[in-house]
């Protein structure tokens, strides 16, 4: 008998290599439909085009479905603009970003993650490595970042100074029973935000693969770990079915399993659109009804005919969710439904 990693050796010994390696076998892909190739994030037009650009390239010109999905998501990542994403990303109530992240690869239904890791911009390429590199599928804080440290990953300071204030502002307004004064004219009640990355793509041969990437709830407790970096949760990607990605309130998306439910709505037959409108109905159930939900999470899906889909369980008129996705016909923003008006 010759066991996986054995048989990984011998491979790699005769310079052969698997697709991806890691667990999970290449299986036959049963439908390339039509309008592939497809690529979302849960952004709209502001940040959208730029987002999906890289990924739109390489797979306009059939490159790699995992290069497409993860160059994406790491303009985010790079970009200190969004606090609420890799780089820039607001930190934890001790003032240290902690990023989470996650990877689907639908053709193997591999996986990885990182979560709670410091000191790495780009925590959605560390958990691709993870995927590919590891027999494992979640490594979270000081082992994640040695891994990404033995990966050739830099360990660079994530608090950016616009980040550093927020989270100052936030702390010393916390209380009036502490020995932290804001100044005199900065008494202002500091919201905790949220936000995360979600981009799921389908290729050319109907493949799809997701990458799901956040520095997570600001002001958490340290180590706090969100729905981004957990399979079924934050994402789920299913190369017969399609792909779903979460943002919001994650520990809600957690215990309703968000994401993987999408898919299982998609796979009895409802449309993506249907499906991320059930996901937050769910949530809404789980907690009691409508006046018991003080929260958001929004859902978006993708399914293998390339259709697009987006909800909320907050919105307004004028302020409803929204997919941003780039296919054969261009760029464009979907704006989604809301089940509760807010
Ligand atoms: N879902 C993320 C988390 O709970 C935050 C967000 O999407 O806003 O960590």
């Amino acid at each position: 008998m010759i066991d996986r990693r054995n048989f990984l050796r011998t491979l790699s010994a005769l310079g052969i290599s698997l697709p991806v390696m890691g667990r999970g076998s290449m299986k036959p892909n049963p439908a390339a439909r039509k309008n592939n190739p497809v690529i979302l994030c849960s952004r709209g037009a502001d940040w959208g085009g730029k987002v999906l650009k890289p990924g739109w390239d390489i797979l306009a010109k059939k490159g790699s479905l995992l290069d497409a999905v993860e160059k994406s998501a790491n303009v985010t990542e790079l970009d200190p603009k969004d606090t609420s994403v890799g780089y820039g990303g607001l930190p934890n109530e001790r003032g240290v970003v902690q990023l989470d992240a996650s990877i689907m690869y639908g053709p193997t239904h591999n996986c990885g993650s990182v979560a709670a890791l410091e000191g790495i911009k780009t925590p959605c390429s560390v958990a691709r490595l993870v995927m590919e590199r590891t027999d494992h599928i979640h490594i979270v804080g000081k082992g994640a970042q040695e891994f990404a440290i033995a990966h050739g990953f830099k360990v660079e300071n994530l608090l950016t100074e616009e980040s550093r204030k927020l989270w100052l502002q936030w702390k010393e307004n916390l209380s009036d029973d502490d020995d932290w004064f804001p100044p005199k004219d900065g008494n202002y009640q500091m919201e905790r935000t949220s936000g995360t990355i979600n981009v799921l793509a389908l290729d050319t041969n109907g493949d799809m693969a997701g990458i799901t990437t956040t520095s997570g709830l600001s002001w958490k407790i340290p180590g706090r770990i969100g729905d981004s970096p957990i399979i079924g949760a934050g994402l789920y990607v299913d190369n017969e079915v399609g792909a779903v990605g979460a943002t919001g309130r994650g520990e809600e998306l957690l215990r309703s399993c968000g994401s993987f439910y999408g898919v299982e709505q998609m796979r009895v037959g409802k449309s993506p659109q249907e499906a991320c409108e059930a996901v937050c109905q769910r949530i809404i159930d789980i907690n009691g009804g409508k006046d018991k939900v003080d929260f958001d999470d929004k859902m978006v899906a993708l399914n293998k005919d390339g259709e697009v889909g987006c909800a909320s369980i907050l919105g307004s008129k004028g302020n409803e969710p929204e997919v941003a996705y780039w296919s054969k016909n261009g760029f464009k923003v979907l704006k989604g439904t809301y089940l509760i008006k807010s």
